[in-house]
């Protein structure tokens, strides 16, 4: 390290200033240290810093973590660290730690592992609770954010369990009609692409040298529709989205705040889970519903129909809607009927959208953030 970018601190800053006698002392100034080393200014400079190396044995608390300006770290502009190196810039590149140190009663700014190597134990325990704490925090925020949509999220999931109940009932119908009058159709459409087999003639060569013509059966890609609603295999959606709407029913509270209040930090991890997974699983739900929707678009049963009258069609099959029935078959004058339920039609609104997913909440408690 160069002498010239030594820091030239002032006596004072190593004075101890045994003022955070308790935790909610030293709490209290936490916004103004990050505020004042936000402002450009040297951490080992604020009021309260104690500049001294920390005694070995000691026990710190971490209370939070203190981030450079983003000017200065990309300058690479660190700052001195009262354990390893009190003049020469040290950290910066990773927020420091403001450590409250509860047997001084006093502050230091430090850097982020530094007191590792003085006292790993120490460091370690410190490291594990301020990582609890902001985990803490995280569902908090996220809770008190996000809580009171769940009313609203629960009654669409009511409204869209009622007609995934209708479309597993149009599914159940659907298959035992195709399974009399089109029995192979998901064979030829079960990958949402629809293609047609159709006789080529191939240049070869034969031994004497001499080029001739061969028959050769190539298939065609036609086009891709959407067959979520034929698919013979798939699960019932209604007693998926009780699932979802049971688990929300658990963290469907009149007063959020009151109630978060009265949850333990680990009853509110529960709850910052279960609202984060139901809303994920109530999306993917809608999505799949949507997906049954769109089979009975006209466009999606136009290409069908159209596919399944051509000539080089692998399978002959027919389907149209009139109205409020869908007929299908083999060909138009062999069709069957299927009454559809008014609620086909109707079109889902999106969950609404969680703010600060508590898994991709900011790493530090109320922090000043690196881009700030
Ligand atoms: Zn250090």
């Amino acid at each position: 390290m160069s002498k010239e970018h030594q820091f030239d601190v002032p006596p004072e800053a190593f004075e101890p200033k045994a003022w955070y006698v308790t935790r909610t002392d030293a709490n209290a100034v936490l916004d103004e240290i990050r505020a004042w080393v936000a402002e450009g200014n040297e951490p080992h400079l604020w009021r309260g810093h104690t500049h001294s190396p920390p005694p070995p044995l000691a026990m710190p608390v971490y209370i939070g973590e203190v981030y450079l300006p983003a000017a200065r770290v990309k300058a690479k502009r660190w700052a001195a660290c009262p354990c390893c190196c009190p003049r020469d810039p040290k950290y910066g590149r990773e927020p420091g730690k403001v450590a409250w140190f509860p047997d001084e009663q006093v502050i230091r700014l430090m850097g982020p592992d530094c007191f590792r190597a003085l006292n790993p134990e120490g460091h370690d325990i410190a490291v594990a609770n301020l990582a609890k704490e902001q985990k803490e925090w995280r569902d908090k925020v996220f809770l008190l954010g996000n809580l009171t949509k769940v009313v609203d999220a629960v009654a669409l999931l009511e409204d869209a369990r009622l007609i995934a109940d209708d479309f597993d009932e149009l599914q159940d119908t659907l298959h035992s009609r195709l399974s009399i009058c089109a029995p192979k159709i998901w064979h030829h459409i079960g990958k949402g692409v629809l293609s047609l087999h159709r006789s080529e003639k191939e240049v070869y060569r034969r031994r004497d040298g001499e080029l001739h013509l061969r028959p050769v059966e190539v298939t065609v890609r036609y086009g891709s529709v959407s067959v979520a609603l034929f698919d013979p295999d798939s699960r019932p959606l209604s007693r998926k989205f009780t699932k979802v709407i049971e688990s929300l029913y658990d963290i469907d509270y009149d007063d959020v705040e009151a109630a978060l209040s009265a949850l333990s930090d680990a009853e509110r991890a529960k709850a910052a889970k279960t609202l984060d997974q139901c809303f994920q699983k109530g999306r993917e739900l809608l999505a799949e519903l949507a997906e049954r929707r769109r089979c009975l678009s006209p466009a999606n049963l136009a290409t069908l129909r159209a596919w399944g009258r051509e000539a080089e069609t692998p399978i002959r099959f027919f389907i149209n809607r009139d109205g409020s029935d869908l007929f299908v078959g083999a060909r138009p004058s062999e069709v069957m009927r299927i009454p559809l339920p008014a609620s086909v039609d109707v079109v889902i609104s999106e969950l609404p959208a969680l703010t600060g997913l508590s898994s991709q909440l900011g790493a530090s408690v109320g922090t000043t953030r690196k881009s700030a």
